[in-house]
């Protein structure tokens, strides 16, 4: 039973070497795929594994084809549009991710990135701080709650937005509830992004709601940056000269932006949001947890495609 762990950014030793020993304890071998640069080497690479692990990397239709043994795909990670989910159900393959596990990582540097946008980037001059201002949390899920908790300690009044959540949970953390989307964008010197990348949401973030926000505001992206309408985003950039813009996922204008509005907008060279040591750990271990529990067990409890 040969695993694949095929990752074009490479997950840490420490990770690696956990994922190695879950494997081999459960009686199967560990096939390793990194820094991969063409598809015809995944293709290659995938075509006798039982299960593969991902990160970021894209398990399109062609990939699924080539794997002609393939039981179960796991994403290391919480998002999942990297995966083609009607291809793996076509073919009775498994698909999971491992929600929760990397969104320390992600919150942090939400977090990160609002100081950094603060204080103008660390160029000398007079920023400001987040004390005091108001932070709008669009969708409470793993990511947006824990940004919520880090950011009651640093003193900021939090709200959120999340249609799936009831009320009462969030009031319960002590965030209060925005009444709609508009209502949080209004609110927000400080809005950090959450919502998944799927249909409903593609393209949402645009002029309308950013033209809301409040002098001064920042718009924090490490969701997706398929959410955001861009050329809406440099529109209205250009238009209230006050707004800025960080995101852990260079929007594909990113040169555009960055001539035009220098500090007020800042892009991760890649995406940074789980590149830590520790998400790492427990996103690749749970991944190897996972496929072991389904091999053995029949184990589905984190499949998406049901
Ligand atoms: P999650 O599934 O735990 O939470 C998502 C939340 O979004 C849920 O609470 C859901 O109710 C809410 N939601 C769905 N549609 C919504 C809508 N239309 N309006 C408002 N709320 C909506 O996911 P998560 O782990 O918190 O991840 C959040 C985002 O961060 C995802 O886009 C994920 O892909 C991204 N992410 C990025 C990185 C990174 O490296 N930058 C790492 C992990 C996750």
């Amino acid at each position: 039973m040969k695993v694949l762990v095929a990752t074009e950014k490479p997950f840490a030793k420490k990770a690696v070497d956990g994922i190695r020993s879950i494997v081999e304890q459960a009686g199967m071998t560990l096939s390793l795929l990194e820094n991969y640069t063409s598809t015809e080497q995944l293709l290659e690479a995938v075509a006798d594994a039982d299960a593969l692990i991902v990160r970021s990397d894209k398990v399109t239709r062609q990939v699924i084809q080539a794997a002609k043994r393939l039981k179960i795909v796991v994403r290391a990670g919480a998002g999942y549009d990297n995966l083609d989910l009607e291809a793996c159900s076509e073919k009775n393959i498994v698909a999971m991710n491992t929600p929760g596990q990397n969104s320390n990582a992600v919150a942090e540097l939400a977090i990160g990135m609002m100081i950094y946008m603060a204080r103008k980037q660390f160029q000398p001059g007079t920023g400001t701080e987040l004390r005091g201002k108001a932070l709008g949390v669009h969708a409470y899920g793993n990511v947006g709650r824990l940004v919520a908790g880090l950011a009651k300690g640093f003193g900021m009044e939090v709200y959120a937005y999340d249609p799936f959540i009831p009320a009462s949970v969030i009031q319960a953390e002590g965030v209060h509830v925005a009444s709609s989307v508009e209502d949080l964008y209004s609110r927000s010197d400080y809005l950090s992004l959450h919502i998944p990348a799927n249909d409903q949401t593609k393209g949402s973030i645009g002029k309308a709601l950013l033209s809301l926000m409040p002098k001064g505001a920042c718009l924090v992206n490490t969701a997706r940056k398929e959410v955001i309408n861009e050329p809406e985003l440099e529109a209205i950039m250009a238009e209230r000269k006050d707004l800025k813009y960080a995101t852990d996922v260079a929007p594909d204008n990113m040169e555009a932006l960055r001539a035009q509005f220098d500090t007020r907008v800042y892009a991760t060279n890649k995406k940074m949001g789980a590149q830590t040591e520790e998400a790492n750990v427990n996103a690749g271990l749970a991944a190897a947890r996972q496929i072991v529990a389904f091999i053995q067990n029949g184990d589905r409890t984190f499949q998406l495609n049901k």
